[in-house]
């Protein structure tokens, strides 16, 4: 449907090697045939399911494929043509800077490297700002969490304002968030916004009490927060007195199976609530969707109309961690936009 390609919209969670499309892991199959990976090992396709365990062995999949700085510019700069292409105009895409021995990456270099992406969409004119959040993968501990904390410092301090937050991800099932809480308080401290996957598998309401206490930017997902999925009240009303975004994926959520359909999807909760809910892919290659297929998604299930779908993308613009200044551009954006749109 058209209008939800022209419908300008803001991505806040996509996460970069889960967000390589068909047409780029070709160009890295053919640049790594020794590897013998093929496209079922890379993407969960329409109809298909998989335990959120075997979505975390795609990633380990498409990381050996991504492995040079040569392999992290194109995979960047095609992840952010496409979501320009898709009518996104505001992307915050976050990606866990790696160490690969063999081919010399750094993970300084690799920061490096998706930042000078996005200069180089910029300069060519893409219709699209891009901003960076840095990701710790829980399963590398607290001492790998703190150094990347530090990275990211850096890089906020010195750069063009393209860094500006760090992301929790990684298995949830995996480690603690109290190990990890030293590095979340000094990157709050130091001024990175912070977007922590919370509640993303039911046993976690321990951890995301004490999380919730930093308080967070953003929240990921959060599946199960809501006492009726065995969240708390506690927790929900915490999350709506700090007023903290929470970012919705329905078909990774879907396809990952912590949600039976895409009716039972906690959009619904928050999104009646009136809270700010914000539309996302997660991993739009590995999920095979994007953002337009999203907001579609959540139109048909929920019986939203295109004034609802243009509210919803319009308020994500606040949900951003944009400055100021960015913030008005796009508000102004979407202003100019809206007669092409309807
Ligand atoms: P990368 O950080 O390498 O650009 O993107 C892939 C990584 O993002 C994965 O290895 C994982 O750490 C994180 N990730 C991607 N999708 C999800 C998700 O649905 N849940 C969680 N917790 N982490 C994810």
């Amino acid at each position: 449907d058209l209008f939800y390609r022209e419908l300008p919209k803001v991505e806040l969670h996509a996460h970069l090697n889960g967000s390589v499309s068909f047409p780029t892991m070709e160009k890295l199959m053919a640049r790594k045939p020794h590897l013998n990976i093929e496209h079922g090992m890379t993407a969960i396709r329409s109809g298909q399911r998989r335990t959120l365990d075997e979505c975390f062995r795609v990633f380990k999949v498409i990381h050996q494929l991504v492995d040079t700085e040569e392999d992290i510019l194109m995979v960047a700069k095609d992840v952010i043509n496409e979501f320009a292409a898709d009518g996104v105009k505001y992307l915050e895409l976050r990606s866990t800077p790696r160490d690969e021995i063999k081919t010399g990456l750094t993970k300084r270099r690799y920061v490096e490297t998706v930042l000078e992406a996005i200069r180089q969409c910029k300069n060519d004119g893409v219709d699209i700002d891009v901003r960076f959040l840095v990701a710790i993968d829980r399963r590398n501990g607290a001492e790998v969490a703190m150094e990347t904390v530090k990275l990211a410092e850096e890089f906020m301090l010195s750069t063009d304002g393209l860094v500006v937050g760090l992301d929790l991800s990684g298995d949830p099932t995996v480690g603690h968030g109290k190990d990890l809480l030293p590095a979340l308080v000094k990157a709050k401290n130091c001024g990175l916004k912070l977007a922590l996957h919370l509640s993303e598998v039911p046993s976690q309401l321990e951890e995301t009490e004490l999380l919730l206490a930093l308080p967070p930017d953003r929240i990921g997902h959060g599946t199960f927060l809501h006492p009726a999925v065995g969240g708390s009240q506690t927790v929900v009303d915490k999350v709506v007195e700090n007023n903290i975004p929470l970012e919705l994926c329905l078909t990774s959520n879907v396809k990952g199976q912590t949600v039976a359909c895409y009716s039972e999807h906690h959009f619904q909760f928050w999104y009646q609530m009136g809270h700010p809910s914000v539309i996302c892919t997660d991993d739009k290659g590995v999920f095979c969707t994007d953002l337009s297929r999203e907001y579609q998604l959540a139109a048909s299930t929920f019986g939203l109309t295109h004034e609802d779908i243009w509210k919803l993308s319009q308020q994500a613009i606040d949900c951003t961690f944009a400055p100021e200044n960015l913030k008005q551009q796009l508000k102004q954006k979407w202003i100019d936009l809206r007669p092409r749109v309807f």
